[in-house]
């Protein structure tokens, strides 16, 4: 494949961009080489300014679950711009995608829309302090709840990739209060309640973790954690921005039958468009302003494109019996395909996968934690990402993400897939 307009772009963009992207995740430090530039995307496939055309497994970090320009969003979308792009005044569009939300979601009854997951999470952490009075929030090394300062201590996703998990910029008083656990390690989260004992406001997880490939919860310990919560006056964070919509249409508390106090949205309730929320019972809803004492809010917030493209992708998936079990099985399908020719060329792995999130980790040894994630971010990974791109497959460039699987993808596109990871196994 050639990139000879992509990596033009990428000069261009870097002498007026900050390492010429506008998010770390984009850049391809952690595998070499330059950035792609997309020029547009339809179903499963992104093509290039080059004119290549890639099978595409990020989709745009998750959110085009149906596939790039799905009609009815891109439909909702157009003909709502007609119409004003934003008010800063209530519309009713935003109450319809609220109630839709709430009735899709277990153990919610309000939602409140902002932009963006970061604000969902940041938001939903200064809710929990507001509602229990208290300052300390427990999470985890390796998990990724945005860019804000209370969550950039041993963060996933690009930080991990970039080598920052601790940000500088970060002050000393606010990561004080961040307190570390080990995913999958009960004993370990036990452990800090105890030393901390009336401080902690809330637990916030990646119910599946997703940024530090996909890495899903040991069987009791999301039960061990509510049951914790509830024995400490702890609210329990479910950040459900990869995983809400996703995995089933109530999320990961559907999936693992499991109730979190407040829940985090982003990606897939946008559908492409910039939308985080975030959402709990009323007792604590009730907390927020205009209602309550704790502050949150955005000129943008419901912003109507936003809302019309959200509401056009939730009434989809909402509207579709199988969809999640197509994804699943597709997903299913790439696993065996993938773990089979690895398999047959003697390379060692670890395919960890929940519904349609998969990651593929070199190394032969269960990935379960931060740590066992980081031992596959090694050359065979590199060479694997360059390889597959090499064949027109797009995986994220970091062995700290998962893989999102669309509904657009065909079972022709997964053997393709295969069957370049086969070829490619040879070499690597
Ligand atoms: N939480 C999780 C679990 C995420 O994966 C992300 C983004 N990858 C965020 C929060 C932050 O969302 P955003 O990038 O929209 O701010």
């Amino acid at each position: 494949m050639i990139y000879k307009r992509s990596s033009a772009l990428f000069a261009e963009a870097e002498k007026v961009i900050p390492g010429g992207v506008n998010s770390p995740v984009r850049a391809f430090k952690g595998v070499g080489g330059t950035p792609i530039f997309v020029k547009e995307a339809k179903g499963a496939y992104l093509y290039d300014e080059d004119g290549n055309r890639l099978i595409d497994y990020i989709n745009s970090w998750g959110p085009m679950i149906l596939g790039h320009a799905y009609k009815p969003v891109v439909d909702a979308v157009v003909e709502k711009a007609k119409k004003g792009t934003s008010f800063g005044m209530p519309t009713e569009i935003e109450t319809k995608i609220a109630e839709l939300a709430v009735s899709m979601v277990p153990n919610i009854d309000k939602i409140r829309f902002v932009n963006s997951g970061t604000e969902a999470c940041m938001s939903a952490v200064r809710l929990a302090r507001g509602f229990t009075g208290k300052d300390k929030i427990i999470k985890f090394a390796g998990c990724y709840h945005g860019h804000s300062d209370a969550f950039l201590i041993q963060a996933g996703s690009g930080a991990s990739t970039f080598g920052t998990p601790n940000s500088p910029g970060v002050t000393q008083g606010t990561a004080k209060d961040t307190l570390l656990a080990n995913y999958n390690d009960i004993d370990n989260v036990k452990a800090l309640i105890q030393a901390n004992k009336g401080e902690i406001a809330c637990i916030i997880i990646e119910p599946v973790a997703g940024n530090m490939g996909c890495i899903p919860p040991k069987s009791g310990f999301l039960e061990s954690l509510r049951v914790l919560c509830d024995d400490n006056n702890i609210l329990l964070v479910f950040d459900e921005v990869m995983t809400g919509f996703r995995l089933a249409k109530g999320g990961a508390q559907e999936l693992y039958n499991i109730k979190a106090d407040i829940v985090c949205f982003g990606k897939v309730i946008g559908g492409g468009l910039p939308v985080g929320a975030f959402a709990a019972r009323d007792e604590i809803m009730s907390y927020l302003a205009p209602l309550g004492p704790v502050y949150q809010a955005g000129t943008l917030s419901g912003n109507p494109l936003a809302m019309a493209a959200g509401l056009a992708m939730l009434e989809a998936l909402d509207g579709e019996e199988n969809v999640f079990t197509r994804l699943a099985e597709k997903t299913e399908y790439l696993h065996k395909g993938i773990s089979k020719v690895l398999t047959k060329n003697e390379i060692k792995h670890t395919i960890n996968r929940v519904g349609s999130m998969i990651s593929v980790h070199f190394d032969e040894n269960e990935v379960c934690d931060f740590d066992t994630a980081a031992n596959g971010n090694n050359d065979t990974f590199k060479a694997f990402f360059h390889g597959l791109l090499n064949e027109g497959v797009y995986i994220a460039p970091s062995a700290f993400e998962t893989w999102f699987i669309t509904d657009a993808l065909t079972y022709e596109d997964l053997d393709f897939t295969i069957n370049a990871i086969d070829k490619l196994a040879k070499q690597i």
